[in-house]
Protein backbone atom coordinates (compact mmCIF):
# COMPACT_ATOMS: atom_id res chain seq x y z
CA UNK A 1 0.00 0.00 0.00
CA UNK A 2 1.43 3.36 -1.11
CA UNK A 3 -1.00 6.08 -0.79
CA UNK A 4 -2.38 7.91 2.14
CA UNK A 5 -4.77 6.11 4.44
CA UNK A 6 -7.16 8.18 6.79
CA UNK A 7 -9.83 7.58 9.58
CA UNK A 8 -13.06 9.30 10.13
CA UNK A 9 -13.47 9.60 13.29
CA UNK A 10 -16.70 10.89 15.21
CA UNK A 11 -20.47 10.29 17.84
CA UNK A 12 -22.92 8.48 15.96
CA UNK A 13 -25.04 11.28 13.83
CA UNK A 14 -21.39 13.36 13.85
CA UNK A 15 -22.34 13.09 9.65
CA UNK A 16 -18.93 10.43 9.28
CA UNK A 17 -21.14 8.46 6.65
CA UNK A 18 -22.05 11.32 4.62
CA UNK A 19 -18.91 13.13 4.91
CA UNK A 20 -17.08 10.52 4.01
CA UNK A 21 -19.06 9.61 0.36
CA UNK A 22 -18.21 13.25 -0.53
CA UNK A 23 -14.12 12.46 0.62
CA UNK A 24 -14.10 9.40 -2.05
CA UNK A 25 -14.75 11.16 -4.65
CA UNK A 26 -12.36 14.01 -3.72
CA UNK A 27 -9.80 12.22 -2.59
CA UNK A 28 -10.68 9.02 -5.47
CA UNK A 29 -9.88 6.73 -2.65
CA UNK A 30 -12.33 4.06 -1.61
CA UNK A 31 -14.44 4.38 1.42
CA UNK A 32 -14.21 1.44 3.16
CA UNK A 33 -17.41 1.87 6.54
CA UNK A 34 -17.81 -1.42 8.91
CA UNK A 35 -21.54 -0.10 9.42
CA UNK A 36 -22.37 -0.70 6.13
CA UNK A 37 -20.42 -3.52 5.67
CA UNK A 38 -22.71 -5.36 8.46
CA UNK A 39 -25.72 -3.56 7.21
CA UNK A 40 -25.38 -5.37 3.86
CA UNK A 41 -24.61 -8.60 5.73
CA UNK A 42 -28.44 -7.76 7.54
CA UNK A 43 -29.81 -6.98 3.84
CA UNK A 44 -28.72 -9.87 2.19
CA UNK A 45 -28.94 -12.46 5.26
CA UNK A 46 -25.62 -14.14 5.31
CA UNK A 47 -24.29 -16.44 8.07
CA UNK A 48 -22.10 -13.17 9.81
CA UNK A 49 -25.79 -10.73 9.33
CA UNK A 50 -27.50 -13.35 11.22
CA UNK A 51 -25.07 -13.58 14.24
CA UNK A 52 -24.64 -9.58 14.34
CA UNK A 53 -28.29 -8.72 14.25
CA UNK A 54 -29.26 -8.38 17.62
CA UNK A 55 -25.90 -6.35 18.36
CA UNK A 56 -26.26 -3.64 15.75
CA UNK A 57 -29.86 -3.54 16.94
CA UNK A 58 -28.88 -3.00 20.85
CA UNK A 59 -26.19 -0.35 19.80
CA UNK A 60 -23.30 -2.66 20.74
CA UNK A 61 -20.19 -3.51 19.42
CA UNK A 62 -19.79 -6.25 17.28
CA UNK A 63 -16.90 -8.87 18.86
CA UNK A 64 -13.19 -7.41 17.50
CA UNK A 65 -13.18 -11.37 16.24
CA UNK A 66 -15.26 -10.66 13.62
CA UNK A 67 -14.80 -7.20 12.55
CA UNK A 68 -11.25 -7.56 12.87
CA UNK A 69 -11.43 -10.10 10.41
CA UNK A 70 -13.75 -8.70 8.06
CA UNK A 71 -11.64 -5.44 7.69
CA UNK A 72 -8.58 -8.08 6.84
CA UNK A 73 -10.18 -9.23 4.22
CA UNK A 74 -11.59 -6.24 2.96
CA UNK A 75 -8.15 -4.43 3.24
CA UNK A 76 -6.67 -7.30 1.63
CA UNK A 77 -8.41 -5.84 -1.90
CA UNK A 78 -6.30 -4.12 -4.65
CA UNK A 79 -8.23 -1.28 -4.59
CA UNK A 80 -7.20 0.21 -1.35
CA UNK A 81 -3.12 -0.07 -2.75
CA UNK A 82 -3.55 3.72 -3.02
CA UNK A 83 -5.54 4.41 -0.01
CA UNK A 84 -8.14 3.95 1.85
CA UNK A 85 -10.34 6.06 3.77
CA UNK A 86 -12.09 4.32 6.65
CA UNK A 87 -15.44 5.17 8.43
CA UNK A 88 -16.38 3.28 11.94
CA UNK A 89 -13.49 1.58 12.42
CA UNK A 90 -11.19 1.15 14.68
CA UNK A 91 -13.90 1.67 17.16
CA UNK A 92 -11.71 0.49 20.08
CA UNK A 93 -8.14 0.61 21.11
CA UNK A 94 -7.42 -3.03 19.97
CA UNK A 95 -8.70 -2.89 16.65
CA UNK A 96 -6.57 0.01 16.51
CA UNK A 97 -3.46 -1.80 17.05
CA UNK A 98 -5.19 -4.45 14.95
CA UNK A 99 -5.20 -2.26 12.28
CA UNK A 100 -1.37 -0.62 13.09
CA UNK A 101 -0.45 -4.44 12.66
CA UNK A 102 -2.13 -5.49 9.71
CA UNK A 103 -1.09 -2.00 7.30
CA UNK A 104 2.72 -2.72 9.12
CA UNK A 105 2.18 -5.68 7.13
CA UNK A 106 2.44 -4.04 4.23
CA UNK A 107 4.69 -1.16 5.21
CA UNK A 108 1.56 1.26 5.16
CA UNK A 109 0.62 2.93 8.50
CA UNK A 110 -2.60 5.73 8.99
CA UNK A 111 -1.63 8.49 7.83
CA UNK A 112 -4.02 11.17 9.38
CA UNK A 113 -7.41 10.44 11.86
CA UNK A 114 -10.14 13.26 10.92
CA UNK A 115 -12.77 13.62 14.36
CA UNK A 116 -15.73 15.39 13.52
CA UNK A 117 -17.29 17.18 16.46
CA UNK A 118 -20.74 17.72 17.22
CA UNK A 119 -22.64 18.36 20.79
CA UNK A 120 -24.90 15.16 22.23
CA UNK A 121 -27.78 17.49 21.77
CA UNK A 122 -27.48 17.86 17.83
CA UNK A 123 -26.65 14.29 17.39
CA UNK A 124 -29.50 12.88 18.93
CA UNK A 125 -31.61 15.84 16.40
CA UNK A 126 -29.92 14.40 13.88
CA UNK A 127 -29.57 10.31 14.68
CA UNK A 128 -34.23 10.61 15.47
CA UNK A 129 -33.70 12.15 11.27
CA UNK A 130 -31.54 9.50 9.92
CA UNK A 131 -34.15 7.03 11.85
CA UNK A 132 -37.44 8.46 9.72
CA UNK A 133 -35.43 8.98 6.49
CA UNK A 134 -33.19 5.95 5.88
CA UNK A 135 -35.34 3.45 8.39
CA UNK A 136 -32.22 2.83 10.64
CA UNK A 137 -33.91 1.18 13.42
CA UNK A 138 -30.85 1.60 15.47
CA UNK A 139 -31.34 5.36 15.26
CA UNK A 140 -35.02 5.22 16.64
CA UNK A 141 -34.93 4.25 20.10
CA UNK A 142 -33.33 6.84 22.39
CA UNK A 143 -31.47 4.24 24.71
CA UNK A 144 -30.02 2.38 21.75
CA UNK A 145 -28.82 6.03 20.55
CA UNK A 146 -27.90 6.65 24.09
CA UNK A 147 -25.44 3.82 24.42
CA UNK A 148 -24.11 3.86 21.37
CA UNK A 149 -22.51 7.93 22.28
CA UNK A 150 -21.51 6.70 25.69
CA UNK A 151 -19.92 3.80 23.94
CA UNK A 152 -18.09 5.84 21.27
CA UNK A 153 -17.03 7.82 24.49
CA UNK A 154 -15.80 4.94 26.23
CA UNK A 155 -14.47 3.03 23.68
CA UNK A 156 -13.76 4.54 20.30
CA UNK A 157 -12.46 8.01 21.86
CA UNK A 158 -8.98 6.56 23.19
CA UNK A 159 -8.61 5.57 19.83
CA UNK A 160 -7.96 9.36 19.08
CA UNK A 161 -5.47 9.55 22.17
CA UNK A 162 -3.76 6.46 20.45
CA UNK A 163 -3.31 7.98 17.11
CA UNK A 164 -1.87 11.49 18.71
CA UNK A 165 1.10 8.99 20.26
CA UNK A 166 1.62 7.85 16.51
CA UNK A 167 3.25 9.41 13.52
CA UNK A 168 -0.44 10.26 12.14
CA UNK A 169 -1.72 13.50 12.18
CA UNK A 170 -4.75 14.32 14.06
CA UNK A 171 -7.16 16.90 12.38
CA UNK A 172 -9.88 18.25 14.59
CA UNK A 173 -12.98 19.31 12.90
CA UNK A 174 -16.30 21.44 14.19
CA UNK A 175 -19.70 18.91 13.05
CA UNK A 176 -21.63 22.00 13.16
CA UNK A 177 -23.31 23.29 9.94
CA UNK A 178 -24.22 22.68 6.53
CA UNK A 179 -23.08 19.33 4.80
CA UNK A 180 -20.75 21.60 2.35
CA UNK A 181 -19.23 23.69 5.08
CA UNK A 182 -18.24 20.78 7.45
CA UNK A 183 -16.35 19.22 4.25
CA UNK A 184 -14.78 22.50 3.73
CA UNK A 185 -13.84 22.52 7.17
CA UNK A 186 -12.14 19.03 6.35
CA UNK A 187 -10.14 19.76 2.99
CA UNK A 188 -8.35 22.77 3.89
CA UNK A 189 -6.88 20.41 6.54
CA UNK A 190 -5.85 17.60 4.17
P1 LIG B 1 -22.08 2.79 12.14
O1 LIG B 1 -22.83 2.79 10.85
O2 LIG B 1 -20.61 3.03 11.97
O3 LIG B 1 -22.70 3.67 13.18
O4 LIG B 1 -22.17 1.30 12.71
C1 LIG B 1 -23.42 0.69 13.00
C2 LIG B 1 -23.23 -0.46 13.98
O5 LIG B 1 -22.38 -1.45 13.41
C3 LIG B 1 -22.55 -0.09 15.30
O6 LIG B 1 -23.46 0.43 16.26
C4 LIG B 1 -21.99 -1.44 15.72
O7 LIG B 1 -23.00 -2.29 16.24
C5 LIG B 1 -21.53 -2.03 14.40
N1 LIG B 1 -20.13 -1.65 14.08
C6 LIG B 1 -19.72 -0.83 13.07
N2 LIG B 1 -18.38 -0.73 13.05
C7 LIG B 1 -17.92 -1.48 14.09
C8 LIG B 1 -16.64 -1.77 14.61
N3 LIG B 1 -15.54 -1.24 14.07
N4 LIG B 1 -16.56 -2.61 15.69
C9 LIG B 1 -17.65 -3.15 16.23
N5 LIG B 1 -18.91 -2.90 15.81
C10 LIG B 1 -19.06 -2.08 14.74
Amino acid sequence: MTGKNYLLFGPPGAGKGTQAKILEQQLSIPHVSTGDMFREHLKTGTELGKRVKEILAAGELVPDEITNEMVRQRLSLDDVARGVLLDGFPRNVAQAKFLDSILAEREASVGQVIVIELAESELVTRMKGRAEKEGRTDDADPAVIQNRIETYRRESEPCVAHYEGTAAVVTKVNGLGSIEEVTERILREI
